[in-house]
């Protein structure tokens, strides 16, 4: 079945046509810059171990052209894989917030675009252009099956102890505020790829999944399920990102607005943009901060310090939580790329039975386990694959499967 994931977002499409349950990516791309006057796009074919690829630049006005040339190009007569769009019969959305609304993948309908556009109060950066992307693509593949795939619906196992903050409880009841986490469905890939490493059911495997990437979040995940997560409401709380802050005191914000006579948009500039590595050292890039460390530079160590310790500290909150763990589990692209994060965020929890072997963390290509011999928790580095888990739900919810 050919189910085509799609990622919208406010100036960009990405997309992956994949042959389902197979698992076969045929082509995958991304159209950036939208609405600008020199738009980029990159489109792969991947046909018997040959790659051709396509690299363009022109105008793209807007989505609904966009999603036309991504049509286009699927059926492009050169390399296309696909005669004709009809042949795409699934269309798996990516969606960033579906609140307490959703919990599981969910045919797209009018009901559901209207539920999705009412949560943009919640992500308003996100589910708008998520939902540009739904309506291009009812139009562009009219014949698919439109399935929308929430970054927050794994998380919406967690308990009411975990999930509320301490506020006065009418925010919660009347306005939503509460913890929702977001990269879902990265968590949700790795504790089935973890599972399957470890040779046991998924909903017998209890794990810490450590998703490092621009953004940066953990879940503890109990048999199977997300009980804890880092992200919160919105995607600003937990672990140091890029360019975001993780955890701060709130009274901050009372300070810059207070006494540095900051306006609440500019804090808030400053919060997601200018933030975490950013903030720290001038990079967002964790390779470059990693060269400066290297060369001596005292305040990318000390950076590094700070972003590694968060980990820790949760690892320590979650193994509290979860109590029996299978294994901790590195991906993004920093926690699968980087052997010296990991080893600073796991230094000296031999105590918790969790450690790694040197050789194997510094030689790692994963999947790899990189756990040391006398470890009880095992330590993976697992490749995240947000749009194969995308494809996987939309294919299981359309054939009847989940
Ligand atoms: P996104 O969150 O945008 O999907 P990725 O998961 O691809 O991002 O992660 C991108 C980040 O991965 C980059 O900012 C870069 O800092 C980091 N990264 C990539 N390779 C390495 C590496 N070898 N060492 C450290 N960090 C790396």
């Amino acid at each position: 079945m050919k189910t085509l994931v799609i990622n919208s977002g406010s100036s960009s499409i990405k997309y992956q046509l994949l042959e389902m349950p197979e698992e076969v990516v045929l082509c995958s791309g991304l159209i950036e810059r939208i609405g600008e006057e020199n738009s980029h796009i990159e489109h792969w074919v991947y046909k018997d171990s040959d790659l051709f690829q396509t690299l363009g630049e022109h105008r793209v006005a807007d989505h609904r052209q966009g999603m036309k040339i991504v049509a286009q190009l699927l059926t492009e007569p050169q390399h296309g894989p696909l005669n004709h769009a009809k042949e795409v019969e699934v269309v798996g959305h990516r969606v960033v917030h579906g609140g307490e609304a959703f919990s599981h993948p969910t045919l797209i309908n009018d009901e559901v675009t209207q539920t999705i556009r009412r949560l943009s109060d919640l992500a308003p950066l996100h589910n708008p252009p998520n939902l540009t992307g739904i309506e291009m693509a009812r139009q562009v593949f009219k014949q698919a099956t439109q399935v929308a795939v929430f970054d927050t619906a794994f998380h919406q196992t967690l308990p009411p102890h975990a999930y509320r903050y301490a506020l006065p409880n009418e925010l919660y009841q009347q306005h939503g505020i509460r913890v929702y986490g977001f990269h879902g469905t990265s968590h949700r890939y790795i504790t089935a790829q973890a599972a399957q490493m470890l040779g046991k059911p998924v909903d017998k495997t209890s794990l810490i999944s450590i998703h490092l990437g621009n953004g940066a979040s953990m879940t503890a995940v109990q048999n199977g399920q997300s009980i804890d997560t880092t992200l919160g409401m919105t995607p600003l709380p937990g672990l140091v990102m890029g360019t975001r802050s993780g955890d701060i005191d709130p009274a901050i914000i009372f300070y810059l607005h207070d006494h540095l006579q900051m306006p609440l948009d500019k804090i808030n500039h400053l919060l997601n943009k200018e933030s975490g590595m950013k903030g720290l050292t001038g990079h967002n890039d964790l390779r470059e901060i990693i060269k400066e460390a290297d060369a001596g530079s005292k305040e990318a160590q000390l950076a590094l310090e700070i972003y590694t310790y968060r980990i820790k500290k949760y690892i320590g909150a979650y193994v509290a939580v979860l109590g029996r763990i299978d294994a901790v589990v590195f991906t993004g692209g920093v926690g699968e790329n980087s052997p010296l994060i990991r080893q600073m965020a796991l230094a000296g929890l031999t105590h918790l039975g969790i450690g790694l072997q040197p050789e194997l963390n510094e030689d790692c290509h994963p999947p790899c386990r990189i756990s040391a011999e006398q470890a009880t928790i095992q330590t993976l580095v697992i490749p995240t694959d947000e749009e194969l888990e995308i494809a996987r739900q939309a294919y299981a919810l359309v054939s009847g499967i989940s």
